[in-house]
């Protein structure tokens, strides 16, 4: 296994649970990039990408590049024009509603898995099943019925609120909010990071091995894989690629190339008032930013910067959503660094779920976007049905990596 975030670490202890002997590797411990930084839902409702028709309508605002939703790098998106261009065609309403079941299968045995490996990985105390609130300051009545209607279609249930409902709901925050709508199905955890540990901890137990080292190449070798790693070879009859923002370079070699864009995202803790305690994470639909209780205190996250996945770090679109942040909750100073991480994103915003095409034993498992720490449980869990020469548990041909690749 290839890469310690949600998806390898999920898809090991599939692997692991179906009898396969397995062996993660990652150059850092458990749960320490893109899986570490991230708001901590565990979504029931996120079936709708960025890329829906609603882009177009929000495109001119966005091509300001001031808005905290979305900035891009102009030189970025002339040279990758090609993921752009694919980017904006998947978001036509004759792709959203394909998408969106494609989504809801693989959320919803994500959800089922989550709910059951944290309680067994004693991480259960970090799960919150509060909902996740989105809300709108202004008239997003319209806004939120039609998203509701969206989830419904789905068996997702959700509840419009009205500013009594939000303060009911959340008594300690300021009533900044005029329209709100609770994903009620919805988690999230107080450390997303510290989950992975001890889904990694949990596959441990269980007899899988994960070791640190930076993984260098993967060779085919004989009907399987040799796998370079800084002074070692490990050798396997199947690898997964699951390294998330990097998956796409190791496979360049084996002549993929792989359209893996990265939508980077920001995060920033604040100190809590303990007298005003936030008690799930709300996604300011205005500011297209979240706030969300964390371990370690108020973490504010950022929208979408499109930009090459290791350009130096711009904070303005955090710095423009902490003062909106600081009118909904009292909290006090920042506490530690501020975090960057990539999304791993395709152009049509699905992750690839499957075998490489021209290689037996080589598994992809990547490009889980904005919900990777929901969605790594299902993800992981069809790569080992696949392995073992089982049906996944939900329908995976809109994952196939041959979209993209051949
Ligand atoms: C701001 C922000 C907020 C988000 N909020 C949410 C949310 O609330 N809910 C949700 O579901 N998702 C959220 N996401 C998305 C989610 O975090 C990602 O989709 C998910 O973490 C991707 O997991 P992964 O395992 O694919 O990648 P990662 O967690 O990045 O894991 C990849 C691993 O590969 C390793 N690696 C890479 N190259 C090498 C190499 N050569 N050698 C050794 N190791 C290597 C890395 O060290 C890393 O640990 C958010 C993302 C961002 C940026």
């Amino acid at each position: 296994m290839l890469g310690a975030g949600m998806v390898g670490v999920s898809t090991a202890i599939a692997a692991r649970q179906r009898g396969l002997s397995v062996v993660v590797i990652d150059r850092r411990e458990p749960g320490s990039e893109t899986s570490y930084g991230n708001a901590g839902i565990i979504s029931s409702g996120s079936i709708l990408p960025l890329n829906t028709p609603a882009l177009w309508k929000n495109l001119p605002k966005y091509l300001s590049n001031t808005h905290p939703a979305l900035r891009w790098n102009v030189p970025w998106a002339i040279a990758n024009a090609g993921w752009v261009i694919r980017f904006l065609a998947s978001a036509t309403p004759s792709q959203t509603r394909p998408r969106a079941a494609a989504l809801a299968g693989l959320i919803g045995t994500s959800l089922q898995l989550h709910r059951d490996w944290i309680v067994k990985a004693e991480a259960g105390h970090r799960m919150r099943e509060t909902g996740w609130l989105k809300a709108w300051r202004g008239d997003g009545l319209a806004a939120a019925k039609a998203e509701q209607a969206a989830l419904a279609e789905f068996g997702i249930r959700s509840e419009v609120l009205d500013r009594q409902g939000i303060s009911a709901l959340e008594p300690n925050i300021i009533p900044a909010y005029r329209v709100g709508l609770l994903h009620s199905q919805t988690a999230s955890v107080d450390s997303p990071g510290a989950v992975v540990k001890a889904y990694a901890t949990m596959l441990a137990g269980q007899g899988g091995a994960v070791r640190q080292s930076e993984i260098r190449r993967i060779v085919p070798e004989g009907d399987g894989w040799r796998v370079v790693l800084t002074g070692a070879e490990i050798r396997a009859r199947h690898v997964v690629v699951a390294l998330g923002p990097w998956s796409a370079e190791l496979l360049r070699p084996l002549g993929y190339r792989v359209p893996l864009a990265t939508e980077r995202g920001y995060h920033q803790h604040f100190v809590p008032n303990p007298a005003r305690k936030l008690l799930r994470p709300i996604h300011d639909a205005d500011g297209s930013f979240l706030m969300t209780p964390m371990e370690q205190g108020i973490r504010v996250t950022s929208g979408v910067e499109l930009t090459a996945r290791d350009a130096p770090s711009n904070y303005a679109q955090l710095e423009a959503v902490v003062p909106m942040a600081r009118s909904v909750i009292e909290f006090g100073e920042p506490v530690g660094e501020r975090w960057r991480g990539a999304r791993p994103t395709l152009p049509d915003s699905l992750p690839m779920i499957g075998q490489a095409p021209r290689h037996r034993g080589l598994w992809l498992a990547f490009g889980n976007q904005h919900i990777g720490f929901t969605t790594g449980p299902g993800t992981g869990a069809a790569i080992a049905a696949m392995i073992s020469g089982e049906a996944p548990p939900f329908d995976t041909k809109a994952f196939s990596p041959s979209r993209y690749i051949a």
